[in-house]
């Protein structure tokens, strides 16, 4: 048992079997790769074009937390009402986590059973995320929940976790043509591109080039998933290519690493 935030947590552990659908002839009815650009505003936008909305009550629940992160750094330190702030501002951090995982859970089985192979970015890399730093965490929670949650949803339905790598610059490619538009900031919310001119939401150029990564290379995925498979037991299912390594659209024959988070 443990407490966090003034609430119980009890803990236990369950055997469950669970068949594994059995090769891509379980996933026929799939619908290709998809890919997942987490944000803050929205939970996602996938490479589908369509935008997941955040949880219900997620936006009231920031708010009520900004409120009471401010009251929090306003009170003395060591005073008895700082403390008191301190377990508010705790327990609406764990509303806020509640609401948003709830929201991911949705997204990941939708993905999961949806999808045959889903792409996700990497952790975001310093500087891309928008808004500040509460949004930040937000987001970067988001995304380690997201991965950790695909990975095993992965196995139980029988598709697969292409984890993009860190480096690559999924809002800065243009979806259209593969140029780059290096100079996007972080406020442009639509990526202009300076080659063929394709003008496309930001979140969902993304999203179609994480896709775009794996959708040139079924044979390879269908082999990368057979090395998934091999090796659910210890829940390491994400997949990694090594910086460089390869072009975008192959997987290479990237061997799974402990990646999950
Ligand atoms: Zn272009």
């Amino acid at each position: 048992m443990s407490r966090a935030a003034g609430r119980w947590f009890v803990s236990f552990t369950v055997e469950v079997e669970r068949e594994v659908p059995a090769g891509p002839s379980a996933r026929q009815c799939a619908i290709g790769p998809v890919g997942v650009d987490l944000g803050v505003k929205h939970l996602a936008v996938l490479s589908t074009g369509e935008t997941i909305p955040n949880p219900k009550h997620l936006a009231a629940s920031l708010r009520r937390l900004r409120t009471a992160s401010r009251a929090y750094s306003r009170s003395k330190p060591g005073s008895a009402a700082r403390r008191a702030r301190a377990a508010r501002l705790a327990k609406i951090h764990a509303q806020v986590a509640n609401q948003r995982r709830d929201g991911l859970h949705k997204l990941t089985t939708r993905l999961a059973t949806a999808h045959n192979v889903i792409v996700v970015e990497d952790l975001h890399v310093a500087g891309m995320v928008r808004n500040r730093r509460l949004a930040r965490a937000v987001s970067d929670t988001g995304m380690a929940e997201v991965r950790r949650q695909l990975a095993y949803k992965t196995s139980w339905y029988g598709s697969a976790l292409h984890v993009a790598d860190r480096w690559y610059p999924s809002s800065k490619t243009c979806s259209g043509c593969g140029g780059r538009n290096p100079s996007l900031t972080l406020s442009d919310r639509t990526f202009t591109c300076p080659s063929c001119g394709l003008v496309i939401d930001r979140d969902l150029n993304a999203a179609v080039n994480l896709r775009d990564l794996v959708a040139g290379s079924a044979s390879e995925t269908v082999n990368a998933r057979g090395a998934d498979h091999k090796t659910r037991v210890s829940g390491q299912v994400a997949m990694k290519r090594e910086p460089g390594s390869a072009p975008a659209g192959q997987t290479g024959s990237a061997a799974p690493q402990g990646a999950a988070a």
